[in-house]
């Protein structure tokens, strides 16, 4: 096993890392910007490195600097949590040149799946039902509008490199192609350095699951069930929650002996995330992650399984510690992202948090790096806390969610808080009977009333 690790990282994502390390007995060593001295997980680790100013192109994606925090501390491997440069082939290839552990997959999984159109290629071949589009790139918007014509207008124009919900554009009509086509492109261009750009088929009521996976260096691959993340606001999860309402027990085992199939042919190593859309009992393959992602504990909530732990042993070259048939789902697990923005304006409330106080109880999880006194900065992603809750049932679950909600406190910023706190009563959310659209219709409802 590891003896120090680096987490690459900041906020609640680092804490959650310094804390499976702690459990397991590996010392950490935080990197921070100027900007984070005294942020909560440079006070928790062993030791702590200023890599630059502020900006995250001078700190968190500053590979010579992280590099070089890495070689002074002697440590035996990097976590880059997820986010900066979670996913980010060279990086972790210039890590194991330099002789240290990259935890995640190898640098080609990871090349391979960032390119979304590889990875639509690569999930064909491994038997996993893709969203109908382009096989490959697009050349000009006349090739656009003839794979579109081909499949059915509204069609979704999706840069090869994009992620975190940018770098896509619904295209209704084909009189609107040409215009669309140039604006994903140099959008791409600018955003991601690279402006190939495919399309796919929009579909309407679609539902987001995704289905995380965990495999070995031993040959073991797991899945450890669903996450539904429907509730989206400019293609970017707001609330996650596990199992899916709207999967049966069939559904579920029919996706996860897919992935887990595909997975295992690939060779891939690590946690990882595959993920669809689901639209009237179909699954369409959209992406997958390589990574830990945000939403990471509501499985950890029904499986009781500790994913960055297991992460870190997968790393270390050691298997995971379960079998397929010792993964059983208990009950349900809701996440709510709190960000310090405006909940109706969703812009972004840097600055001082006055007072702070968290939910507590049984079942009930607050994964965040906040402290009263604290001041957020506003160099970073706004995401300041995760609600975690588990219940016997989902109406158990929604029951603890609305007490912990009521709750916590944060003074200070606004946040997302009474947001969730609204949306957890609606009926079409507690019936579960929501799609990737809904939030959006509903924010767009209640604003003109
Ligand atoms: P990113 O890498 O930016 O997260 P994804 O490909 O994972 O992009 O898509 C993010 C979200 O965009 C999905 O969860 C879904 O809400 C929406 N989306 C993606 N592809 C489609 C599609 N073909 N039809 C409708 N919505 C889509």
């Amino acid at each position: 096993m590891f003896d120090k690790v680096l987490i690459a990282n900041r906020g609640e994502i680092a804490l959650r890392i310094h804390r499976a390390c702690r459990e397991m007995g590996i010392r950490t060593v935080a990197i921070h910007s100027q900007a984070d001295e005294l942020a909560m997980h440079v006070r928790l680790a062993d030791e702590a490195i200023c890599i630059g100013p502020p900006s995250a192109a001078q700190s968190y994606l500053n590979v010579p600097a992280i590099l070089s925090a890495a070689e002074i501390s002697g440590v035996d491997a990097i976590h880059p949590g997820y986010g900066f440069l979670s996913e980010n082939a060279n990086f972790a290839e210039i890590v194991t040149d330099h002789g240290i552990k990259f935890i995640g997959p190898s640098a080609d999984h990871i090349r391979l799946m960032g390119d979304k159109i590889a990875a639509r290629d690569t999930a064909q071949k491994l038997g996993i039902p893709v969203v109908p589009g382009s096989d490959g790139d697009l050349e000009s918007a006349e090739q656009a509008e003839a794979f579109a014509e081909s499949i059915g207008y509204p069609v979704l124009l999706k840069a090869a490199s994009g992620g975190g919900g940018r770098g896509m554009k619904v295209v209704e009509a084909q009189e609107d192609m040409a215009e669309a086509f140039s604006t994903v492109r140099s959008e791409a261009k600018a955003a991601f350095g690279d402006d190939t750009v495919y399309l796919e088929k929009y579909l309407g009521t679609p539902r987001h699951i995704e289905v995380q996976v965990l495999a070995d260096t031993h040959g073991n691959v797991l899945h450890l069930g669903e996450r539904d993340c429907s509730l989206q606001r400019r293609h970017q999860k707001v609330l996650e929650e596990a199992p899916s309402p709207a999967l049966n027990d069939q559904d579920r085992e029919r996706i996860g002996a897919i992935v887990s199939k595909a997975i295992g042919e690939m060779g891939y190593e690590g946690v990882g995330t595959v993920e669809f859309l689901y639209e009237n009992g179909e699954f369409y393959f959209i992406e997958m992650n390589t990574r830990i992602q945000v939403e990471h504990p509501v499985t950890e909530m029904i499986t009781g399984i500790d994913l960055v732990r297991q992460q870190i042993r997968v790393a270390a070259g050691l298997p995971v510690e379960y079998l397929q048939d010792e993964i059983t789902f208990s009950g349900h697990s809701i996440e709510c992202r709190i960000n310090a923005e405006d909940p109706r304006t969703f812009v972004p409330t840097p600055g001082l948090v006055t007072d702070y106080h968290p939910p507590g109880g049984l079942d009930v999880r607050v994964d965040s790096a906040l402290y009263a006194g604290y001041s957020v900065p506003p160099y970073y992603d706004s995401l300041i806390a995760k609600l975690i809750v588990h219940g016997k049932s989902r109406n158990g679950c929604l029951m603890r969610l609305r007490r912990a909600l009521e709750e916590f406190v944060v003074d200070g910023v606004s946040t997302t808080i009474p947001l969730h706190a609204e949306l957890i009563e609606n009926p079409d959310f507690l019936d579960g009977v929501y799609n990737i659209h809904w939030l959006e219709e509903y924010l767009a409802a209640s604003d003109s009333e």
